[in-house]
């Protein structure tokens, strides 16, 4: 007899990413899709992971994660954002930043809530509150600044919003929310019994002087506050998958009852050597610096080829309008491109519900120099 199942994400394909990196694979395309870096990790750190399994870390560690990573994040969270965090009852660490947004919503989702979600979206977003029976309320940011459209978010709060989700530096589009930006969110939440989630996987990789404004600067939001980050992305091993999520006392003790039962702990040397490497503020002081050399050098080279720049200022994209170039829906344009001219690239529409279509397609600029000139000379061609 055959057995059968009723879907919890019935309308959910394969992700853009692996579509995207599967397709740069089969045509040996230049791999300007899918977010992760082609050069190597720090040897420092590596160095630290094979020194921490050869002394013999290599049982399970902490539920809630390596004790003295834990201390160095909050002492880390001291320095760079003034506010004083609890290692014991205010930070998990979790198998990446994916599964500590997972864990925050399921953590809080009933049946029936709503999540208020700003478009273009992360891609994991919307399955993530949907298989918790909550709905997600989309919001579009203002095309093309990327902005919050504040008015639409109030007039869209009501008895069951439940969560409101932020992600700054943005991912597609390398928008950085400002002060008054968390002002405004400070000014909404107010007096409401909404949870904020805030993606900071980015949290280094932020540019042109900007600073970037964590919910870590604002105890007051932190206390309603899942802050969500990713070792991979700050240290450019995003095949780690180990994350962390800061949230209040209250808050991380429920967070907790969903971790324990999903994942226990995560990989133990890894977090021995980082709780090692965290030591080095240059480390990460330096991060943004060097990315954004490499997101100046990719934009210097893509002005000599017909793509125009929708800036961004930080994450480890840049979205561009191909508007002048076709009017092919932007999934068949970023086929092409993979296929015809061997560059792949992530069409901005696979984060929007509707597929709202800008003609714009992101590039990862986290790549090797010989990389980015290998795009560059095969999109001069267009
Ligand atoms: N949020 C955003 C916005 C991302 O781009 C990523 C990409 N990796 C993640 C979360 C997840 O991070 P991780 O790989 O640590 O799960
Ligand atoms: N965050 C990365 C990106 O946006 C990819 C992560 C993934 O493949 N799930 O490209």
């Amino acid at each position: 007899m055959q057995t059968t199942i009723i879907s919890k994400l019935p309308t959910v394909g394969t992700t853009i990413f692996t579509v995207m990196s599967q397709l740069a694979a089969q045509h040996n395309a230049v791999n300007l899709g899918q977010g992760f870096p082609d050069f190597p990790m720090h040897e420092t750190l590596t160095g630290l992971v094979n020194k921490a399994m050869q002394d013999g870390y290599n049982q399970y560690t902490h539920m809630n994660g390596y004790p003295l990573l834990r201390e160095q994040l909050a002492l880390k969270t001291a320095r760079l954002y003034g506010t004083s965090i609890n290692p014991d009852t205010d930070i998990t660490i979790t198998p990446g930043g994916t599964y500590a947004i997972y864990t925050s919503l399921t953590t809080v989702l009933q049946p029936g809530d709503e999540v208020i979600v700003f478009e273009p979206a992360y891609d994991s977003y919307i399955p993530n509150i949907e298989i918790n029976g909550a709905k997600a309320i989309r919001i579009q940011l203002t095309y093309p600044s990327y902005s919050i459209p504040w008015d639409e978010v109030r007039k869209k709060i009501n008895m069951h919003t439940r969560m409101i989700m932020i992600n700054s530096p943005h991912n597609p589009t390398g928008a950085v929310l400002s002060a008054a930006d968390m002002q405004e969110l400070s000014a909404i939440v107010e007096g409401t019994n909404i949870i904020i989630l805030s993606d900071e996987v980015y949290e280094h990789l932020i540019f042109d002087g900007l600073q970037h404004e964590s919910i870590l600067r604002y105890p007051e939001l932190l206390k309603r506050s899942f802050v969500c980050f990713s070792f991979g992305k700050t240290y450019h091993c995003t095949g780690w998958k180990l994350g962390y999520c800061i949230s209040s006392a209250e808050l991380m003790h429920e967070f907790r009852k969903v971790h324990q039962f999903n994942c226990f702990s995560c990989d133990t040397p890894k977090q021995v050597a980082l709780a090692e490497y965290l030591k080095d503020v240059a480390a990460y002081t330096t991060l943004g610096a060097n990315i954004q050399a490499k997101r100046d050098y990719f934009r210097s080279k893509m002005a000599d080829t017909p793509f125009k720049c929708i800036p961004s200022h930080g994450s480890y994209f840049e979205c561009y309008s191909y508007a002048d170039i076709s009017d092919e829906p932007d999934t068949v344009f970023a086929q092409r491109l993979t296929i015809d001219y061997g560059v792949a690239t992530i069409p901005v529409s696979a984060f929007y519900q509707d597929r709202k279509d800008d003609k714009v397609v992101r590039f990862c600029f986290a790549k090797k120099e010989t990389t980015l000139d290998m795009a560059i000379e095969k999109l001069k061609l267009l």
